[in-house]
């Protein structure tokens, strides 16, 4: 074994054990991980027989290995699908990362009905999913009453399914109304948590604070609450992400979403160079290991960068994967970033695609709801 793997294998087996690490020591880390990741001993060590892409360096096999280990004591081979139906796309936010910003002129703006809404969860449901995501830009179009209104409506037809939000900001009266409706879990990264970074990233009206209200409020309310951040976001330092680490840690979300930054030609950030996979691997795995029985998708952002992002996403340490059911003809319209996979894609095809691919990184696809290791559930 190199000194750098003998080193990685001692900051990963007191990360394992202790679940921390000091800034320091965490800095040292992704150090050593980026470099060996370049270095001579890059690509030497075949992690998945039977995906001929899945290879790596001795020390991010060790990272890699240790991340699996956790996952399986919490969640065995399982992998947890969600079916996301992508409802809006007009959002009155102006997230400069994102290409259905409000000042984005060229996106096409749709919205679904409720009906469109409803057939999408019965094909999800026939195909066997058991968890509905809605996410959408903040498009206040749908009122609190409206959203209550579909939510009930899934609920009703739907009892043994979870119903997850993912549309923004809202006051905590609004989130407590959404749950009285049904509503089981809620989606909203806090994108970062340095108020600097947090600044460059969004426009004036939006702030740290608020969003920490949020993930707060939903908390409080009994929501599994996802958060997470993009990994290479412009202007993101190596310290940020630790800032992000900490915060996550402190607050316990139940999920964690992280994909890495991919540019979109229609914003102001389309020069800026996309989030690397390595990266948000490294990431993944380290996340696995401070926060052991979190839900931790292997995201479509990841799967566009690369030809098995999500694939390798599994064998770092993430547990779910969010197939797409909106609508056929919609899809190409909700682009939050260029190159996005699946947007040609029936339901039925990426649900039949998912199971292969999650085979082939040795785990099994489980059609139940997936709550969070250790979250009781009263229904
Ligand atoms: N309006 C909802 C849903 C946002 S879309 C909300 O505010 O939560 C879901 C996530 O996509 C965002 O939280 C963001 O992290 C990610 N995203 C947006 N633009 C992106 C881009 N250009 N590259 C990668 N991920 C992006």
């Amino acid at each position: 074994m190199s000194a750098n793997a003998m080193r990685i294998q001692t900051l990963i087996d007191q990360l394992e054990m202790e679940r921390t690490l000091s800034d320091a020591e965490l800095e040292e880390l992704f150090a050593i991980l980026a470099q060996a990741h370049k270095g001579p001993g890059a690509g030497k060590v075949q992690i998945c027989a039977d995906i001929p892409q899945a290879v790596c360096s001795e020390e991010e096999a060790i990272l890699y290995a240790a991340a699996r280990r956790v996952r399986e004591q919490y969640y065995g081979k399982d992998v947890y699908l969600r079916g996301l139906i992508e409802f809006t796309n007009y959002c009155r936010n102006d997230c400069r990362y994102c290409g259905i910003r409000r000042s984005n002129k060229k996106a096409e703006r749709y919205r679904l009905t409720k009906d469109q809404i409803l057939d999408c969860c019965r094909q999800g449901y026939n195909l066997g999913f058991r968890t509905f995501v809605l996410q959408g830009g903040e498009d206040l179009s749908y009122t609190d009453a409206a959203i209550c209104d579909i939510v009930s409506s899934i609920r009703a037809l739907y009892p043994d399914c979870a119903i997850t939000l993912s549309i923004g900001e809202k006051s905590r009266e609004s989130y407590k109304a959404y749950k009285d409706a049904g509503a089981d879990r809620y989606l909203l990264r806090q994108e970062t948590s340095s108020p600097a970074h947090y600044r460059y990233l969004h426009p004036e009206e939006l702030t740290i604070e608020n969003r920490k209200r949020c993930l707060s409020d939903l908390k409080e309310l009994g929501y599994q609450v996802g958060c997470g951040i993009m990994v290479g976001s412009p202007g993101q330092t190596l310290a940020n992400v630790i800032e992000d680490l900490r915060y996550m840690q402190d607050f316990g979300p139940h999920m964690i979403g992280v994909g890495p930054f991919i540019p979109h030609k229609d914003t102001p950030f389309k020069d800026e160079a996309p989030g690397t996979l390595t990266d948000t691997l490294h990431l993944l795995a380290v996340i696995r290991l401070m926060i052991p029985g979190v839900l931790l998708p292997a995201t479509t952002a990841l799967g566009t960068i690369h030809p098995v992002g999500r694939e390798l996403g599994l064998l770092a340490g993430a547990n779910v994967i969010m197939p797409n059911l909106s609508p056929v003809n919609v899809r190409g319209k909700y682009l939050l970033y260029d190159g996005k996979i699946c947007t040609g894609d029936e339901a039925a095809s990426c649900r039949h695609c998912m199971d292969l691919r999650i085979a082939r990184a040795g785990y099994q696809t489980a059609m139940v709801r997936g709550d969070c290791a250790g979250f009781a559930v009263n229904d």
